[in-house]
Parts: C-alpha cells; sequence; structure tokens
C-alpha cells in the first residue's frame, strides 16, 4: 500500500536542509506521497530509507519499454483509474499488425516505409504508428528473423506474435538489442516463451484461459527471472473485453494480486473498431491491430490524444513565431497566446486567406486570449517582453503587430512597451474575419 505524507515524512531525516527544494521534510513528504516528485531529490535520505519508500511509492503498474532509440515506447506507470483523478501517464501504443503469409517480402517492405515515414502534426503531437506487430510466417525462421531485422532497420518497435519457440527464437537473436515484445500465440505452452524472455532479459506477453490463470503465470514468468511483462485478458466480445480491462486496471491499483501490476497488451481482429476504441479508454497500454484501413488511425489517434491529456493542464504548444506561406518583411505579423485550439484556428484562417503572414504564439501559460488577458498573462506589457524575446519585431520593417480585436484595452501599453517607433493594429476579434481585415485595412494601409 502507499505510504501517507505523515509516514513518509516519519522516514525522512528531518533536518530541514532544503536541499529537495521545499521549505521542510514535511512540505516535501506530501508532495512525495501526492505522485508529484521523486524520492531522489532528498539527496540525505538513508539507503534503507530509500528501499522502503521506493518501494512503496513505485507506480502500480510497471513501466516497461519496448524498442530501443529515438521511436522506443514505455507503457504502464499509471496511477488511477478515472483520468480526472489525476490523469493518465502513457498513451496507448497503436501497432500495425502484418501477415506475411499474405504478403510477399516487397510488399512488406513497401508497407513499412510508408508506416515508418507517416507523420500527421495535431496539437503539438506526432501521430505516427508507434510499432510493428509481426505475426510468424509458417514454415520459414529465416523469414521471419529477417523481416523482423527489416522493421528494427527503420528504427520501429517490434512485437513478435510468434507461434513456436524456434521461429521466434531465430528473430530474437537477429533482433535482440532492439528490445521486441515477444507476443506467444494464446493456448501454447508459454514455459519455453519464458524462459527465452529471461535469457535475452527482454519483455513477454503474458496470456491465460482467466484474469487468475494471467496473474499466476505472471508470478510464475517473474520466479523464472522475467521483469517486463504485459498481461493479455482473456474476452470473448467486447463486453467481456471491458469487464476484463477494468477489473486489470482495479486489481493493479489496489495492488491485490502481484501478477496484476504490469501494462496490458491486446490484439484486435480486422473490422473490431469497438475492441480499439475500448482498449484506448479503457486501459490498453498497447493494441496490436489487424489490418486496420488507413482511415480508421486519425480517430484512433486523435481518441487517444483525448484520453492522455492531463485534465489539469490546457492543450498549449511552445511558444515561437510560425510562418503561414512565405512571408518577407512586409507580411503582416500577428500575436496570440499559446492555447492550441487558438492557434490551431487562427493559423487555418491565416492560411485561408493566402496572404504570407507571421504569428507570434506567445506564452500565456496555454490559455486562450481573453482568459489569459483576465488573467494578467496577455498584457500589453507581458505580450511586448515575449514578441522581444522571441524575436518576432526583427522579422519585420513595418514595425506594425496585430493584436486580438477581444484584447483591443493592451494596444497602448503594448505600443509603450514595445516603444522604438512600434504601433499596434487591433485586429478582428473572429479569426474568420481575418480574410476582411487583410483586404479592408491592412492591404490599403500598406498601399496608402
Ligand atoms: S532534502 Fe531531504 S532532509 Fe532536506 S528538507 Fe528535503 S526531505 Fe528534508
Amino acid at each position: 500500500m502507499a505510504l501517507t505524507g505523515l509516514q513518509i515524512f516519519k522516514l525522512l531525516p528531518g533536518t530541514n536542509c532544503r536541499d529537495c527544494g521545499y521549505t521542510t521534510c514535511l512540505a516535501f513528504a506530501m508532495k512525495l506521497a501526492a505522485g508529484q516528485v521523486s524520492l531522489d531529490k532528498c539527496p540525505t535520505a538513508s539507503e534503507d530509507i530509500k528501499a522502503t519508500l521506493g518501494a512503496a511509492s513505485a507506480p502500480p503498474i510497471r513501466g516497461v519499454t519496448i524498442g530501443k532509440g529515438e521511436r522506443a515506447i514505455t507503457v504502464g506507470e499509471e496511477t488511477v483509474y478515472f483520468r480526472h483523478d489525476k490523469t493518465f501517464v502513457r498513451p496507448t501504443g497503436l501497432f500495425r499488425m502484418i501477415d506475411p503469409n499474405r504478403l510477399s517480402d516487397g510488399e512488406i517492405e513497401k508497407h513499412l516505409d510508408d508506416w515508418a515515414t507517416i507523420g500527421i502534426e495535431r496539437a503539438g503531437e506526432l501521430f505516427r504508428v508507434d510499432g510493428i506487430a509481426m505475426i510468424e510466417p509458417a514454415g520459414s525462421r529465416e523469414r521471419y528473423a529477417r523481416l523482423a531485422e527489416a522493421i528494427s532497420r527503420r528504427g520501429m518497435p517490434v512485437a513478435l506474435m510468434a507461434s513456436t519457440i524456434d521461429g521466434v527464437r531465430s528473430a530474437v537473436e537477429k533482433i535482440k538489442d532492439q528490445r521486441p515484445l515477444i507476443v506467444p500465440s494464446p493456448g501454447v505452452d508459454q514455459s519455453p516463451f519464458v524462459a527465452l524472455a529471461a535469457e535475452f532479459k527482454l519483455p513477454l506477453v503474458i496470456t491465460g484461459k482467466d484474469l487468475d490463470d494471467v496473474a499466476a503465470t505472471a508470478v510464475d514468468a517473474a520466479k523464472h527471472g522475467v521483469t517486463d511483462m504485459l498481461l493479455e485478458p482473456p474476452a470473448k466480445d467486447a463486453r467481456e473485453l471491458h469487464q476484463n480491462l477494468s477489473r486489470l486496471r482495479r486489481g493493479a491499483l489496489d495492488r491485490i494480486h502481484p501478477g496484476l501490476g504490469y501494462p496490458i497488451f491486446l490484439r484486435v481482429a480486422a473490422g473490431e473498431f469497438d475492441k480499439v476504441v475500448i482498449g484506448i479508454t479503457k486501459f490498453a497500454s498497447l493494441v496490436a491491430m489487424e489490418n486496420a484501413a488507413g482511415e480508421a488511425w486519425l480517430p484512433y489517434w486523435t481518441l487517444r490524444q483525448n484520453i492522455y491529456t492531463d485534465p489539469q493542464k490546457p492543450l498549449q504548444i511552445d511558444p515561437s513565431v510560425h510562418s503561414i506561406g512565405e512571408p518577407d518583411e512586409n507580411a503582416p505579423l500577428l500575436v496570440t497566446t499559446n492555447f492550441s485550439l487558438t492557434y490551431f484556428i487562427v493559423s487555418t484562417e491565416l492560411d485561408g486567406t493566402g496572404v504570407p503572414s507571421r504569428l507570434a504564439v506567445v506564452d500565456a501559460e496555454g490559455m486562450s486570449v481573453l482568459t489569459a488577458w483576465s488573467a494578467g498573462k496577455f498584457s500589453g506589457e507581458k505580450v511586448a517582453k515575449e514578441l522581444r524575446r522571441l524575436g518576432a519585431t526583427e522579422h519585420v520593417k513595418h514595425k506594425t503587430v496585430i493584436i486580438p480585436g477581444y484584447v483591443s484595452v493592451i494596444s497602448g501599453e503594448l505600443e509603450d512597451a514595445l516603444g522604438d517607433g512600434w504601433r499596434v493594429l487591433t485586429g478582428p476579434q473572429e479569426a474568420s474575419d481575418l480574410n476582411a481585415f487583410f483586404r479592408d485595412v491592412w492591404q490599403p494601409m500598406m498601399n496608402g
């Protein structure tokens, strides 16, 4: 069970030395109990205390990493049942399943090229295929190893969907350094796969006829040296899947069985969209999808993005100056806040005008324009400071900045703060009126 703040406080040195950044050990203990800091921030904690607290404060669901390098994916480490209690931390990995029994090597290589390079940016997140789940081809160990290498060469994490121990061993021996996930077929004897995962220290999917069986098998695998596991709940239909995913998460968080404290794996057959949606919304850590059509991925990614944003933090993008089209030094310079929704609406409307421009996105802690202004985050002085910090004022020679119509009240203060002959032009209240604004205000002004 997790320790309370007071229990943790009693184990800390009690010197109030402030090295952790908090004024007292009690304040630090409270933050630690809430999971908002890590124990390593207290340099004077004894090893004994670290061991005690470390075990007590470890996430109830183990973090497991699949793959190596920039595209490696870590799943697990969740601490809550309801997203609004805190947040979900590790977005569901979405893997594309490939069946070499239906495709030639050339076709597979082409698919891999496509899936390795596809990337769609939305609200500050890059949507990509997170990894490839490769089904074992019938009768050719060499081919399995070759195809596994082809995936690794592209830097993508691999799940080896194995039906035979010899087949998966040949692939594992080729790409063991890439930390592939070993996924035995449901119903096979798992003991040789457990031995293989232990030998190469690789993550392994544990299956079972029911949740008790899954948990007991996980404990047994841990005894045999497997540390990183994912659990695959049995489910004959969507209803049972929903129930079992919920039971697994609840059981892990309540630490009712040591075999439940692992991320969850889900394999989904072609056309089982409901299972993918249940998996993303209800605790699946990694979903391997067979033959999911391209048009299904965008909704899946979008759903996942919405589930895995922190409900306590507004969706925001990094402050910077964005070019719309190919603006020169005479192009309009506009300013807005770094609330993602505001940025996407304004940049899309700007793009639609066909007028090349620059959009300075200033740090307003992810608030929309009016909210930021009322909170003192979008005052004339702050906007001026941000425009200078971002170098926005160096891009244009007309020394004019266009502010959102809703905050015309800051124009005087902003002009004073910018100084140096800068002037402030109040733009439209709605981004949809930018086209008319450019036509009726900006262009006559620049031409006249
Ligand atoms: S660093 Fe450790 S001993 Fe010092 S105040 Fe923080 S918790 Fe207490």
